[in-house]
């Protein structure tokens, strides 16, 4: 199969993405327990938000229309209700921030903006109110049922704080997804063995446990299979229970690289099996196909250095494992930042560059860290993302504005 760009493939992912049918498995989840999970129900406003027009500062309740010093008839706290007569001309009221404004008043002058003289209080020239100064008419955020948020939102701090305005003490959220994780290779050993000089740590096992749970979903690591058919073939049967294979290793051109033709014979189908990019040049996407006993399962084939899988799951893998969690539409992280420094590069590939992000107010900036290539765990974990080298690109000078992946 041809190799197609890196944006062909991302659109690819996608585009297999957007044909899914809607999840159906959901957990029902006290709050405290959905953060990070995905919302499986939408939530509506149970009342009109604000449920009365609020204050918005500590200060006077008057009418804007009025003029000179204002009687000061009372005061209502967050919590209280103002229970006297309407607002009358000529009238304050003292609020504090989140009361309700009392009937009549139309607006609230800040505090700060008053002096309290013998008559009430006096409000400085500089500052007189315009109907509608700090106040929040009731129900200007939301009207009762109004949706707030929908199935597939994925929970953070900000949706977690929404539901509990609304009185969300349970949810829905759909069950997580379940990736199946196989390193392949003779040289691997597990993390807790010593290694054979010529041996190998199994670092991409953990590296994509790791990134299937920062993205929602539950590892299943297999034992790594060696660079033999008989056993693949019996790593990848073991394999098989999971919405999405994460294959690393073996998918090369070189002659152990086996993953392609034992998958094709337990009759994968594959959607791209290789990327004009770098690193990650090798990478596969495929499904197997749902059978008797099995349900479908998505699969990537990721490189086998370990920085390589890690971009490649990044870029492909997270999004399909986020949207067999019920998330909609998930893409990679990106960020535009400013290049702190020129680069030259070589073009034909989409490149990855590992780099440090700086961050202030006025601007986001990226500078590539050193690193030797895609085998770099040490100069990868000195980095906050990748510099997408565009694959028409050349050299990149000083200040240009540089798309960052982030992980
Ligand atoms: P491969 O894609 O199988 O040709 O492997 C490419 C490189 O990645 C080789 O140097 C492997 O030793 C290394 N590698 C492969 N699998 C792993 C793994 N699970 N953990 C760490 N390094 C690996
Ligand atoms: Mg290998």
């Amino acid at each position: 199969m041809a190799l197609i760009t890196c944006q062909e493939a991302l659109d690819l992912v996608a585009a297999y993405i957007a044909a899914f049918s809607p999840r159906t498995k959901v957990d029902r989840l006290p709050l405290e327990q959905a953060l990070g999970r995905v919302l499986a129900q939408p939530i509506h406003a149970d009342r009109d938000q604000p449920p009365f027009p609020r204050s918005t500062r500590d200060g006077y309740a008057v009418r804007a229309v009025d003029h000179g010093v204002r009687r000061l008839v009372g005061s209502v706290r967050a919590g209280e209700v103002w229970t006297g007569a309407p607002l009358a001309q000529g009238e304050a009221i003292e609020v504090m921030t989140g009361a309700p404004v009392p009937e009549g008043a139309d607006a609230v002058v800040m505090l700060e903006h008053v002096e309290v003289v013998p008559q009430g209080v006096s409000i400085a020239d500089n500052h007189l109110p315009s109907a509608g100064d700090n106040v929040v008419p009731r129900g200007q955020e939301a009207r009762t049922s109004d949706v707030l948020l929908r199935a597939g939102v994925r929970l953070t701090a900000a949706e977690i704080a929404l539901a509990a305005s609304v009185g969300a003490a349970e949810l829905n959220v759909y069950v997580q997804p379940v990736a199946a994780i196989l390193a392949t290779g003779d040289e691997l050993v597990s993390v807790d063995q010593t290694p054979a000089p010529h041996q190998i740590r199994n670092s991409n096992s953990h590296t994509l446990a790791a990134l299937t749970r920062q993205n929602g979903g539950v590892p299943r690591v297999l034992s790594p299979a060696l660079d033999s058919r008989e056993s693949l073939l019996e790593r990848l049967t073991a394999a098989r229970h999971g919405d999405l294979l994460l294959l690393s290793g073996g998918v090369s051109a070189g002659k152990y690289d086996l993953v392609e033709d034992v998958l094709l014979a337990l009759g994968a189908e594959f959607y791209f099996t290789g990327v004009f990019m770098q690193p990650g040049k090798p990478v596969v996407f495929g499904r197997l196909p749902a059978t008797d006993i099995h349900a479908e399962q998505w699969i990537f084939g990721l490189p086998g250095n370990p920085v390589s899988t890690l971009v490649t799951a990044l870029l492909f893998a997270m999004p399909m494992l986020r949207a067999l969690g019920g998330e909609s539409s998930p893409k990679p992280r990106f960020v535009q930042a400013a290049l702190a420094s020129a680069m030259k590069v070589r073009p034909g590939l989409t490149r990855f560059v590992p780099a440090r992000l700086y961050s202030s107010l006025d601007v986001v900036s990226a500078e590539p860290v050193e690193s030797h290539g895609s085998g770099d765990l040490v100069g990868n974990a000195r980095a906050d993302g990748y510099i997408v080298v565009p694959s028409d690109a050349d050299s990149l000078t000083s200040g240009a504005t540089v798309t960052v992946l982030l992980r």
